[in-house]
């Protein structure tokens, strides 16, 4: 077997064993680009072999998305069919756990009109919203992997042959994702591990404000009394372990959606929608984005925070990457938010895992407003790390305690 036939099939039992950590008798929902069949067959064998029911899977293709973006009416557009969000939430409804293999063209939709792809992404998340909660909520074992696909390897390696852009990606992949270790399923652990630390940290800390400062950045971000930092493995409702996303080197938490203020400045791209967004500032007051500008893809910005009635301009995650992280270390921007975001503190514009703070999951709509936590159809991550920015914690009787210098943990944690 050639070398690269054994990182892929260590990299399809890793995504089901440790992603998702399917068990016996559950079923899978795998959501793949049709370019990654092969990998995909991959999977559904390690799933089979790990004793699933059943494995549904959802095929895109990125092709048949543009032809769609470009001629559909708009009111097809506007209506995600019923029957499929549906058939997501009964599966959903069964512990069918869900595995993602990511690898989108960041300028897929560049020369679609903004205004057809916010209606598509709003009528999706529309449609989707119990589903997503199953996610949201860690009510099923779910989790996200990358896949390089061609379109996005040419993307981040635009100066070599697009089959050897590929070779490049998977090589970084497979080292990100600890492939090259002896046991990747070992690695994960110890590196999870590392990430409890990290949180348990800063659970016991309860800092009631985050201070982010650097150039072009001044923001001030409170956090919700019981406000819980996750990162790295979560558990499941059913009690299952799986790690939601791969790789992952963040600790996350949800800020206080009324109690964000000052002005913060994105560090790397986003792709949004298959657009690229990049250079931007937010201003924000009381929580709410009230100004905002971006050298490139202002058209799609605003159209990602107007997507709700005010829910999109407000902050439903704040995560903490530390910049000598492994992928930063790679010095490759990715033009992807599973791996970028793992290589930068960020945040998320949008909804909040409810999971972020104590009780969260059960909490009606009134009461998560009053405790702060944001509620939206989207959930966006956007980088805002770099090797200059400083973040302070301010306890609770008001001492002001250094978290990051320099783009790194300030703190030690042996
Ligand atoms: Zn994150
Ligand atoms: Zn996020």
């Amino acid at each position: 077997m050639s070398n690269f036939q054994e990182s892929l099939e260590k990299y399809a039992k890793l995504a089901i064993e440790t992603g998702v950590n399917l068990q016996t008798g559950q079923g899978l929902i795998l959501n793949a680009p049709v370019e990654a069949a092969e990998f995909v067959r991959l999977v559904v064998k390690e799933a089979y072999a790990a004793g699933a029911k059943n494995v549904h899977v959802e095929w895109n293709d990125e092709d048949l998305t543009y032809l769609k973006m470009k001629h559909a009416p708009m009111e097809v557009l506007e209506n995600f069919p019923k029957w499929r969000a549906q058939g997501l939430e009964e599966m959903a409804k069964d512990d069918y756990a869900l595995l993602t293999i990511y690898g989108e063209n960041p300028d897929l939709l560049k020369d679609i009109d903004a205004a057809r792809i916010s209606a598509t992404s709003k009528a999706g998340a529309e449609a989707l919203t119990e589903y997503r909660n199953f996610i949201m909520n860690d009510k099923i074992s779910w989790s996200i992997v990358g896949y390089p696909t061609r379109s996005w390897a040419e993307k981040v390696f635009p100066d070599v042959s697009s089959d050897e852009a590929q070779r490049k990606l998977w090589d970084n992949i497979f080292k990100i994702v600890r492939i090259d270790k002896e046991s990747p399923v070992d690695a994960w652990n110890k590196h999870n591990e590392t990430l409890r630390i990290a949180r348990e940290y800063l659970n016991e800390k309860q800092y009631t404000k985050l201070i982010y400062q650097t150039e072009g950045t001044d923001l001030t971000i409170e956090l919700p009394k019981n406000h819980i930092w996750h990162g790295g493995s979560a558990v499941s409702e059913t009690g299952t372990e799986f790690n939601p996303n791969m790789p992952t080197e963040e600790v996350f938490t949800m800020p206080a959606k009324y109690g964000v203020n000052g002005i913060v400045s994105s560090t790397k791209p986003l792709s949004y929608g298959g657009n690229l967004i990049d250079k931007f500032k937010l201003t924000f007051k009381d929580g709410k984005v009230v100004d905002f500008t971006a050298e490139q893809g202002e058209e799609s910005l605003k159209h990602l925070l107007d997507t709700d009635e005010d829910g999109a301009r407000r902050l439903g995650e704040v995560a903490l990457v530390p910049h000598q992280s492994p992928i930063s270390q790679s010095g490759i921007i990715f033009y992807n938010t599973l791996f970028d975001e793992n290589a930068s503190c960020h945040l998320a514009l949008g909804k909040a895992y409810p999971t972020n703070i104590e009780n969260g999951p059960n909490m009606s709509e009134q009461e998560m407003d009053k405790f702060g936590v944001n509620d939206s159809l989207v959930h966006e991550d956007f980088m805002i790390g770099s090797a200059t920015l400083n973040i302070d914690g301010v306890t609770e009787d008001g001492k002001t305690e250094a978290i990051f210098r320099d783009g790194n943990w300030a703190i030690s944690f042996d």
